[in-house]
């Protein structure tokens, strides 16, 4: 049997051939490696996209994330909710940033934020009145959007801004438009293994409103005014390397197709596996990027350590939810828990996703699966 990759970048890496290396070279030799053309040739391609009137591209999604939270001037005393069933980045930022993150659970049928639980959170810190409510961060996880419809009613109820952290679902709409392009502001990672990576960090922000656009110009780099030796504000040194932006041209030439390739490859698992496992359920009015293709299992140390054995690779996003994690614990909750992301966190198993998953790969895949499901079923009984 043929070695397995999880996320197969080499695959991606053959079909974009020398193409790749020009650009690349191109950079080199041009000597433009800050902001060079590259960045701003593909924020134009990215504004194309998604359909967002701005893009900011920086250094990581977790920066991203970060700028729009220093351009907001959140900080001490204020309240970010956040779901818990997340990458730790999310809640880092609000923390770093001085403010509390408030945690929020999630769906069982999406695994993305709860409107009910996020608005019993908003009624809690409104009640308890020592902090004060800013925004929401809703994260579209594994590439599926998360339910921007009821979430912005509850911040429109508030006034509070919504920022899409989209880092793993570049690509993917609800009712037709990108979420990066709905919300005040939306976020996205170009870490190697995010639906479109590039090779090393980056990452972008979008943004429909002009002061946040321009005040984000300037927190990218060190708060500049007329230029980086006159601060205006406080900023980070947030800018994406022109070679990484050169990447992202190239592989943004292909993004489409790999969107169609990977909604193919979930569609088939599900069509495979749904007798044998709950599969992940993408709603009526969203599109996906399928960053990750996550089943829920009982039993499953025994289905990990089978398919081990059996050369399939599998990961586990995420073991432990973030307000149970020691760096987080100490952050208030919504007032119910967050029951569904602790039981989440235990039944969750990702396969192989890519979009150069080959047919006779994938049958394999599925088999294997099919396999170690029915032998640990029949040691369980
Ligand atoms: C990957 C990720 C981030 C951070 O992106 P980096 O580019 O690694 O900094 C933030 N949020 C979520 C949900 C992510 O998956």
């Amino acid at each position: 049997m043929k070695n397995i990759q999880f996320i197969d970048l080499d695959a991606q890496r053959r079909l974009l051939g020398d193409k790749i290396d020009h650009a690349v070279m191109n950079v080199i030799n041009s000597g433009a490696y800050i902001l060079g053309p590259a960045v701003t040739e593909l924020e134009k391609q990215l504004c194309d996209f998604t359909g967002a009137k701005h893009t900011i591209t920086c250094a990581s999604g977790t920066d991203s994330l970060f700028m729009v939270l220093l351009a907001k001037n959140v900080g001490v005393g204020d309240a970010v909710f956040v779901p818990t069933f997340t990458f730790a980045a999310t809640a880092e930022v609000v923390a770093l940033a001085g403010a509390t993150p408030i945690f929020v659970d999630v769906l069982p049928s999406n695994f993305n934020m709860d409107p009910e639980s996020l608005r019993a959170a908003v009624d809690m810190v409104v009640s308890e009145g020592k902090l004060t409510p800013k925004g929401i961060i809703p994260v579209d996880l594994f590439g599926q959007p998360a339910d921007y419809d009821a979430i912005q009613e509850i911040a429109d109820a508030h006034g509070l801004w919504v920022m899409a952290d989209a880092a793993q679902s570049c690509g993917a709409t609800v009712n037709g438009r990108h979420t990066t392009a709905i919300c005040d502001a939306g976020s996205t990672s170009f870490f190697p293994a995010k639906p479109l990576g590039c090779y090393g960090d980056g990452g972008a922000i979008f943004t429909n409103d002009d002061d946040l656009a321009n005040r984000l110009l300037s927190i990218r780099v060190h708060g500049k005014g007329k230029d980086k030796y006159d601060n205006v504000r406080l900023g980070i040194n947030g800018r994406l390397d022109t070679v990484q932006a050169a990447v992202l041209i190239e592989k943004l030439a292909l993004f489409r197709d790999e969107l169609t390739a990977r909604q193919r490859i979930a569609d088939q698992y599900n069509t495979a596996l749904a007798d044998v496992a709950t599969v992940p359920q993408l709603d009526a009015n969203k599109t996906s990027s399928w960053a990750q293709y996550t089943l829920l299992v009982d039993d499953r140390d025994a289905i990990v350590e089978g398919l081990k054995a059996k050369g399939v690779p599998t990961a586990i996003y995420y073991p432990i939810p973030l307000h149970q994690q020691t760096a987080y614990k100490h952050f208030p909750t919504t007032p119910q828990g967050c029951p569904v992301s602790e039981s989440l966190a235990e039944k969750v198993l990702s396969l192989p996703m890519h979009p150069y998953l080959d047919q006779e790969t994938q049958d394999y895949i599925i088999a294997q699966v099919r396999d170690v499901i029915a032998q640990t079923r029949k040691q369980a009984a």
